[in-house]
This record gives C-alpha cells, sequence and structure tokens, in this order.
C-alpha cells in the first residue's frame, strides 16, 4: 500500500489523461497520474498515431475560423510548435514526450510510469483505491476521486460498471491498425506522388493478390522530410481486449507491413529506396470498451448539433467508420461552421461517485465514438473530467453533483471551448 493519500488519481498518460491530471491539479487537486509505459502522449507513442486530425471548422458567412479544441489542447501545440516538432499537423511523437512531460511538472502533476492498472477495490458505488502491477509488485494507490484514461476503461471494466463493447449486435469494433514509418523517401517527390498512392494501391488490390483489406491506405507526412507515416494496415474482426486475439493481429499486421513496403518500393517513385524504419509498439486500437454512462452520445444527437445544458466540449470530425468486417470506410462529414458538443453526463459511468472516465472509452454509440476518439477531442474530454474531479473535491460531493454552471465557467476560463 502507498502511504500518501490523493486527491485525484488519473489512470492512463494518453491526451485524455494528461488533459485530466493537468486540469486536476491546475484546479487545486493533489494529482498522480499512472502510466503503463515509460511516457506520456497515449497512442502516439504507443500505437504510432499521428497527425492530430482536423478540429476546426469556418463559419461560411463570415469566414472565421474557429478552433473546436483549445484549452490544454492548444497549449501542447503551441509547445510542440515552440521546440519545431510540428510540420503541418504532424508532430514528433518523442518531443511530445518530452513537452508533456515538463507541462505536467510545471503543474504539481505527480508521475508513476511502468505500472498497469490491475484491480480495483469499491465498495456500493465508490472506488476505495486502484492496485498497480509494476517492478515493486503490487501497489495499492488511494484517492479520493479516479479519473479512468485508460482508453479501453480498463478501471471501468475492474471496478464492474456497465460498458459495452464494439457496435450492437455482433460487438465488433473498428479495424485494428499497426502504424509504421518508412524512411528515405524521396522529400521533392513525395508531395508530387502523394496523391496517386491510393489508386495504385487500388488497382493493384483489385487484381487480387493483395491480402490486407484496407483500400484507402493513409500515408502522411512526419516533421521529418523523407521520412512517411503509414496507418495503413488493417486487422478485422479480432476483440482487442482480448490478448490472444490481439497477438494473432500483431502477428498478421506485420505481415501487412511486408506486403505495403513491397507494394511502395516496386511501384511508386520516390520509394525506391525506402525501409522500414519503425513500427508501432502496439497494434493500433480504434474502439473497443465504452462505458454505459449517465448519458449514451449518439451520431443522430451529434448531426442535429444538439447544445446539451452540461456541455463541455466540441467537435465536428467527421463519423470515420473503417468498416469492422473488411474494406472500405464510411463517413458523414459535418457541414461547415456546425459543430457538435459532448455532455458531461457522458463521462460519468453509471451510479458512479468517484469515478469519470475520459477518452475514447466515454459513453458513447458505435458511430458517435467514430468521430469523437481524434486527439484534439479526447485532449478537450480529459481537461473536462480534470476540471470536474478538482470541483467535487472542493465541494465535497459525488461526481454527479458537480454544479454544471461552474464546471462550465472553470474550462471557459481556462480557455476551454464548450459551444
Ligand atoms: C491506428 C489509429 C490511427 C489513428 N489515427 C489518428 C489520427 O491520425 N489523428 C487523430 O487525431 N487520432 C487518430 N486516432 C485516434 C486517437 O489516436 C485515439 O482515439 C486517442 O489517442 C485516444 O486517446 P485516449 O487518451 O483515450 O487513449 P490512449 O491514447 O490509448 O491513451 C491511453 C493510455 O493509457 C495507458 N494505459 C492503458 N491501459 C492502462 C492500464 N491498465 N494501466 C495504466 N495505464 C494504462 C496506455 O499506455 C496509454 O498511454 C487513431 C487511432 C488509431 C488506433
Amino acid at each position: 500500500m502507498s502511504n500518501k493519500h490523493y486527491d485525484v488519481i488519473v489512470i492512463g498518460g494518453g491526451l485524455a489523461g494528461c488533459g485530466a491530471a493537468l486540469a486536476a491539479a491546475r484546479n487545486g487537486a493533489k494529482t498522480l497520474l499512472v502510466e503503463r509505459i515509460n511516457a506520456l502522449g497515449g497512442a502516439p507513442c504507443t500505437m504510432g498515431v499521428n497527425p492530430f486530425m482536423p478540429y476546426k471548422t469556418r463559419n461560411p458567412e463570415t469566414g472565421e475560423v474557429i478552433p473546436l479544441s483549445r484549452g490544454i489542447f492548444a497549449e501542447l501545440e503551441d509547445n510542440l510548435r515552440e521546440v519545431g516538432a510540428m510540420r503541418h499537423n504532424a508532430f514528433n511523437a518523442e518531443w511530445m514526450k518530452i513537452v508533456l512531460n515538463r507541462m505536467m511538472l510545471a503543474s504539481g502533476v505527480e508521475l508513476l510510469f511502468n505500472s498497469v492498472a490491475a484491480s480495483v477495490k469499491r465498495e456500493g458505488d465508490r472506488i476505495t483505491s486502484v492496485t498497480v502491477s509494476n517492478k515493486s509488485g503490487l501497489v495499492e494507490l488511494e484517492a479520493s476521486y479516479y479519473i479512468d484514461c485508460t482508453g479501453d476503461a480498463d478501471v471501468a471494466m475492474l471496478a464492474d460498471f456497465p460498458y459495452r463493447l464494439g457496435r450492437p449486435g455482433d460487438q465488433l469494433c473498428q479495424p485494428m491498425t499497426l502504424c509504421f514509418q518508412i524512411c528515405n523517401v524521396d522529400p521533392e517527390k513525395f508531395d508530387e506522388i502523394q496523391p496517386t498512392i491510393i489508386p495504385k494501391w487500388q488497382e493493384e488490390h483489385k487484381k487480387g493478390y493483395i491480402k490486407n483489406p484496407m483500400t484507402e491506405i493513409m500515408v502522411f507526412h512526419t516533421p521529418i522530410p523523407s521520412v512517411v507515416q503509414l496507418n495503413a494496415t488493417r486487422i478485422v474482426k479480432k476483440n482487442p481486449t482480448d490478448c490472444w486475439e490481439l497477438t494473432q493481429a500483431d502477428i498478421e499486421a506485420r505481415e501487412q507491413i511486408v506486403e505495403l513496403y513491397t507494394f511502395l518500393r516496386k511501384f511508386i517513385p520516390g520509394f525506391e529506396n525506402c525501409h522500414i524504419v519503425n513500427s508501432a509498439p502496439q497494434t493500433g486500437v480504434r474502439e473497443s470498451r465504452m462505458i454505459d454512462g449517465e448519458y449514451v452520445l449518439s451520431a443522430e444527437e451529434m448531426k442535429d448539433c444538439v447544445r446539451y445544458p452540461d456541455r463541455i466540449a466540441a467537435g465536428n470530425y467527421d463519423i470515420d467508420i473503417h468498416n469492422p468486417e473488411g474494406s472500405g470506410t464510411s463517413h458523414y462529414f459535418f457541414p461547415q461552421g456546425q459543430y457538435y458538443t459532448i455532455p458531461y453526463r457522458s463521462l460519468i459511468p453509471k451510479n458512479a461517485e468517484n469515478l469519470l472516465v475520459a477518452g475514447r472509452c466515454i459513453s458513447a454509440t458505435h458511430e458517435a465514438q467514430a468521430s469523437i476518439r481524434i486527439l484534439p477531442i479526447v485532449c478537450t474530454l480529459g481537461e473536462a473530467a480534470g476540471t470536474a474531479a478538482a470541483l467535487a473535491l472542493k465541494a465535497n460531493c459525488n461526481v454527479k453533483d458537480v454544479d454544471i454552471s461552474t464546471l462550465q465557467k472553470t474550462l471557459t476560463d481556462a480557455g476551454a471551448f464548450i459551444g
């Protein structure tokens, strides 16, 4: 048992967890952030995800550009720019780790790395401790409030709060993708050739010898001109919360990397001398468990741009569903100038008294999650959860009873946009 008692423990140091820990600490809570690996950032480090997906809209009448993800996310982007770690929307994930460490330490967040949440004690609807497994053994940690930012809702699951997996009916999740990078690409040719990569891949795909079901392969810039990022493998019909199936996914994805690399070298000018330079430590999971919360965010309400009375974040990224069964990706693009909001209730597991959830595993339908999952938005969800936990602490109340107008004012005073 750790002899320290924290006000707030955040589990998971992705952008949701970073937003949550910073907001909790800055609002006066003694905060611990627990992370499974040795660095912050989440999917950009663990799953090789890059770049930031778009998060701005333009008012069609005035032409005004409205950033929908601000607050801590905007601060992170500024800090990355300052160290020269941003190009277009792409960022250098190594610098992101450093920048996030500095932000945490400057705000007084305590960090515990290399520690995996392994079990949870619960009395009634309150969590009383979270035990992590690490090189010291099993370490029990106590706090007044907990924020689950594990991406997979591990803490909510371990505490037996209800959750769903994937889409209704067959529980299939969006496909997994092992991201990787290719170096020694001719940067002069890349800009010109980039639009031709998908048509050429699809032409070869039609011939029937390619096993990877993904037809719209994504090849992005990185901040290093001769290195490109591929979000281009696709593993379908595997459960991302079953480690046996995950292992199969890893093996299959690695063969798809070979297939893609061979294709690029053979058919794409500028890639003749390229090399595989790295693959992510973990096959990327777009969707897995989603909590059953006090409110379930739906795509229908997003499309209607509902302004929830307890809105704490906003977004307009398209409803981007990679086919859970094979090829193809469906999209719903929000019209320019329009955006949806996200209610605070979708961060609260049903009946939970001192647990909040932020990130891609909030209470949302399969379709709604397909939009809210992007890096800028999860950071804003984390910021809202951290702020709410700090306010609950001050008021000594359950997370459900946090005063919404104080929460919204605290968020907007700190630079957040809530619509
Ligand atoms: C292949 C792929 C491509 C994507 N492409 C883009 C893109 O181009 N742009 C974009 O904006 N978004 C993209 N996304 C979406 C985005 O990356 C994720 O949805 C987002 O990172 C989720 O953030 P999170 O903080 O909820 O979870 P994560 O980023 O996954 O962070 C969770 C953190 O918790 C830690 N953790 C997990 N379990 C435990 C535990 N039990 N104990 C302790 N720590 C734990 C993990 O190590 C991790 O650091 C992509 C996702 C994938 C998978």
